[in-house]
């Protein structure tokens, strides 16, 4: 064999063998969640976990989002990764009363100049770099001790109770934050606008900028949402490089109220989608007084709009309302979600699944 068809040979022969060899994986990964995902939010378990996780594998439960608490339960961790089920660790970020109990300086501000709270909602301002700066540390601890599948990062966004807001709600009622003084010197600065000498009163700032320079002030929001999602992405990446990136999204579609998801809620998804790998619209119809159908269009729209992977959730019984959410409904929402571009269904919560046997059928008949 000549040299020259030799080195072809060679060169063939290696080409060859990179395409049949699987790609270099480390320790415990998996190339991607299963497809379709199916998958349950759950919060607190108690030991001992047998019963739990047979029941998981009996319904096809398949990938698991969990709070730190959980992830950081030994038993629970390992059970997980002996059953091959991919952890999710739900990372809240904005929404924090304890941070707030100790530092009342650190509440987002409303209009009125009041800190931004409606019932169990408190957030935090998201301009703060020294509180954006714990939650990174804290992330990276999180992703080092327990080697999470993913993160999810929850409540990144600005103050606002969606999950009461119906369809015939005004744009206008809806809460604007934060005028601390913090965001206002940074909407300032960054924006290039100086508020007139003569305003006082945080209320009075907070109508003036509304009134004569709302589309900055949105901008400003959204980019200050955007910085965090990127460093807290970048964040868990330097320390797991293979580890996934999945936002929870406020389910509001481009147009709804008036553009609310990035003037009230500050999630511009287009600017997003590149610094994660997923994002998972919490799509709980009946306590936002939708249709089951709403829940594909939803994903639809973000889907259009961000090219992103997109995971829906759907709620499993009633919250907020009194009216209950009938087995067939909860189906109906679940059969929506499983509609592609979703790669699948997350249900909030486990617990309320575990308490229906009906709905725990209804979902294995969709699924198996
Ligand atoms: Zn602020």
């Amino acid at each position: 064999m000549k040299h020259s068809s030799m080195a072809a040979f060679l060169g063939f022969a290696v080409l060859a063998l990179l395409l049949v060899l699987p790609p270099a994986c480390g320790k415990g990964e998996r190339s991607a969640v299963p497809r379709p995902v199916v998958g349950v939010k759950l919060y607190e378990a108690a030991a001992p976990y047998d019963s739990l996780f047979g029941k998981w594998r009996e319904l096809g439960i398949n990938t698991l989002f969990v709070s730190e608490t959980l992830i950081r339960t030994r038993d629970f961790r390992a059970r997980a990764a002996a059953e091959g089920l991919p952890l999710f660790v739900i990372f809240p970020v904005f929404q924090n009363p304890e941070a707030l109990k100790e530092d009342p300086g650190l509440a987002a501000i409303t209009a009125a100049g009041t800190p931004a709270r409606d019932e169990w909602v408190e957030f935090v301002c998201p301009a703060r770099e020294d509180y954006l700066r714990r939650k990174i540390d804290q992330l990276k601890s999180l992703v080092a001790d327990c080697d999470p599948y993913a993160v999810s990062l929850d409540f990144i966004r600005y103050f606002v109770f969606w999950e009461k807001v119906a369809p015939d709600r005004s744009p206008a009622s809806l809460p604007q934050t934060c005028f601390c003084p913090v965001c206002l010197a940074g909407f300032e600065k960054e924006m290039g606008i100086a508020l007139p000498s003569d305003l006082t009163a945080t209320a009075e700032k907070a109508s003036w900028i509304l009134k004569t320079h709302a589309s900055e002030w949105t901008e400003w929001k959204c980019r200050t949402i955007a910085r965090a999602v990127e460093r807290l992405a970048k964040a868990a990446r330097e320390i797991k490089p293979s580890v996934k990136v999945n936002l929870h999204a406020v389910p509001w579609r481009q147009d709804d109220f008036g553009g609310a998801v990035r003037s009230v809620a500050g999630q511009d998804l287009p600017r997003l989608a590149p610094f994660v790998d997923l994002i998972s619209p919490m799509c709980y119809h009946h306590m936002v007084r939708r249709t089951p159908a709403w829940v594909h269009d939803v994903v639809a729209d973000i889907s259009t709009r961000t090219g992103a992977t997109v995971l829906a959730s759907t709620q499993v019984s009633e919250a907020y309302i009194e009216q209950a959410l009938p087995p067939d409904e909860f189906q109906a929402a679940a059969a929506e979600a499983l509609k592609p571009p979703s790669i699948g269904v997350v249900f909030w919560s486990w617990d309320a699944l575990a308490k229906s046997p009906e709905k725990q059928a209804l979902l294995m008949r969709l699924i198996h």
